[in-house]
């Protein structure tokens, strides 16, 4: 069976996509009739087109959220959880369609796109296990006077934003918490990766998510849509997940009317490896946290110190395992590190490995663009990569491994906190002690300790610096992020 083949059968025609936004449970065209086409990164071809939304879009999409409000606030929260389960059970059903919709539009390799589909309906069994176990407080004040209540409720309506490197789990880590928490929302996904978003979509209503509850709208006007959903009064909560730049202009702009954020932003990780690692863990661990989608993620390993009595033979195991894999579209069932988002992305890639050669890093492996249709860019090793390159302080997003050797702790530490970003972070030693000393000493909201992938929706993911605010999963986090306390003073 091939693609489409499979695609049709769990009724996710891509070319369905072209008929509409996603509003109070139907689908429609934008107001203008606009579409943004949806390319393909490993062939550069149009697939699909969807929807433009206008600001008339907008303003009916906050609409449906509004009227769809009461009726899902007031669901009893057994209700809301069995219906996020069956989100969690149709999304496995599905779990193929998916990753396949996932390597076709946004070019990951198939096995990362079925990891990323299995994480990403983990957040609705995780967020349906929690809806109905979110409590309040009881106490007396310290006065004697009276009682102190502290009930939660949902914080009102959502406006979501997710970037393309993980179209299905950017989306559900938002969404499964808010409905937990008896929010609706409206979900603007990155306009290179709709496809996914919309299908999902599909599926809420599948499940049974009520008309309204969940609203998608595609635009390639992001900024004056997502403001004008700001500046509506029945906008409570702006939640986002994309690069610190744009992060930082909406923060600016939910400031102006006092609209609570949470911010997921870019990261800088170091993966710093000791003499006393066990090189083939080490090895395993900078591969999948170097090489998950192929370097397009936030938590991705951008900069590699090495201690010096293990230098040589780490640089030399990991440029053996880069040049081995196996570069292709994304959607051919072998390929092991598939096609960049875009153009743009892969000659960023390209100005940061030549800077990196100027200042005297040596190549390993690959180390310049592939002369092949779509967005390629080879896995790449550099060694002694200067901390000044400007890929030390930049996200690489790419299959790009600069190596940096360091001598002492402290270096090592003093290298990994040089930068403005605060996500991830990676240590392998075999002395649990000074994992734990450099995990403190590391300015992260995230650390892997003998460990290359840490996402969980079980734990707190977030950043800390310039890497955001606020958290997304872990008890009772990420739920706590759509909800606000109100404290009531009674006396009896
Ligand atoms: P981006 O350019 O910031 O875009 C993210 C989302 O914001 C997209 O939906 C985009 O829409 C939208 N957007 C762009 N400009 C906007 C504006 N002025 N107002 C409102 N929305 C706007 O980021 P990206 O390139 O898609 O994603 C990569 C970045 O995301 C990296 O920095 C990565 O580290 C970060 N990231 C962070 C996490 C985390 O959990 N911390 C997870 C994944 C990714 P369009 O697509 O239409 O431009």
């Amino acid at each position: 069976m091939n693609l489409a083949q499979q695609i049709d059968q769990d009724g996710y025609d891509v070319r369905r996509f072209s008929h509409g936004l996603y509003i109070g449970g139907m689908w429609r065209p934008s107001s203008d009739g606009r579409l943004i086409d949806v390319v393909d990164p490993s062939s550069g071809a149009v697939i699909a087109a969807v929807p433009d939304a206008t600001l008339e879009d907008a303003a009916a999409a906050v609409k449906a959220a509004a009227r769809a409000a009461k009726g899902w606030r007031e669901t009893a929260p057994r209700k809301r959880s069995e219906i996020l389960r069956r989100c969690f059970e149709l999304m496995v059903e599905r779990s193929e369609t998916l990753a396949m919709l996932i390597a076709l539009e946004n070019g990951k390799a198939l096995r990362d796109a079925r990891g990323e589909v299995a994480y990403a309906a983990e957040f609705f069994r995780w967020n349906a296990e929690e809806a109905v176990r979110i409590t309040g407080e009881f106490g007396t004040a310290p006065s004697g006077t009276n009682r102190i209540v502290v009930d939660y409720e949902p914080i009102g309506i959502c406006v979501l934003i997710t970037p393309w490197n993980f179209p299905a789990a950017m989306a559900t880590r938002k969404i499964a918490p808010a409905l937990a928490a008896g929010c609706t929302v409206i979900l603007k996904p990155a306009s290179e990766t709709p496809l996914t978003a919309y299908a999902l979509a599909a599926l809420y209503s599948e499940a049974g998510v009520p008309a309204g509850v969940v609203n998608v709208i595609t635009t390639t006007s992001p900024g004056p849509l997502t403001f004008a959903m700001l500046a509506d009064p029945r906008v409570r909560k702006l939640s986002f997940t994309g690069s610190t730049g744009v992060g930082r202009t909406l923060l600016a702009e939910a400031a102006k009317h006092v609209i609570s954020c949470s911010m997921e932003l870019g990261g800088n990780a170091p993966f710093v490896v000791f003499d006393d690692a066990d090189l083939d863990a080490a090895l395993d661990g900078a591969m999948i946290a170097k090489m998950r989608n192929a370097g397009e993620a936030c938590t991705a390993a951008n900069r590699i110190y090495v201690q010096s009595g293990i230098h040589d033979a780490f640089a030399d195991g990991l440029s053996k395992r880069m040049a081995a894999l196996k570069v292709g579209a994304g959607t051919n069932a072998d390929t092991e590190c598939g096609p960049m988002i875009t153009r743009k992305a892969v000659d960023k890639i390209d100005r940061l490995v030549k800077d990196a050669i100027e200042r005297g890093a040596k190549v390993l492996c690959g180390g310049s663009i592939l002369d092949r249709e779509g967005f390629f860019y080879p896995p790449t090793v550099l060694s002694a990569v200067s901390p000044e390159a400007d890929m030390a302080h930049e996200e690489i997003f790419g299959p790009v491994a600069p190596i940096t050797m360091f001598e002492a702790e402290d270096q090592a530490i003093a290298y990994a906190n040089d930068t403005e970003y605060g996500l991830a972070a990676y240590i392998y030693t075999r002395d649990v002690g000074r994992g734990m000393r450099v995990a403190s000493g590391i300015e992260a909201g995230m650390i892997g300790l003998n460990r290359g992938l840490m996402s969980d929706p079980a734990a707190p993911f977030g950043g800390v610096k310039q890497s955001g605010l606020g958290r997304e999963g872990g008890q009772h986090h990420g739920i706590a992020e759509f909800m606000e306390a109100k404290y009531i003073a009674v006396t009896f």
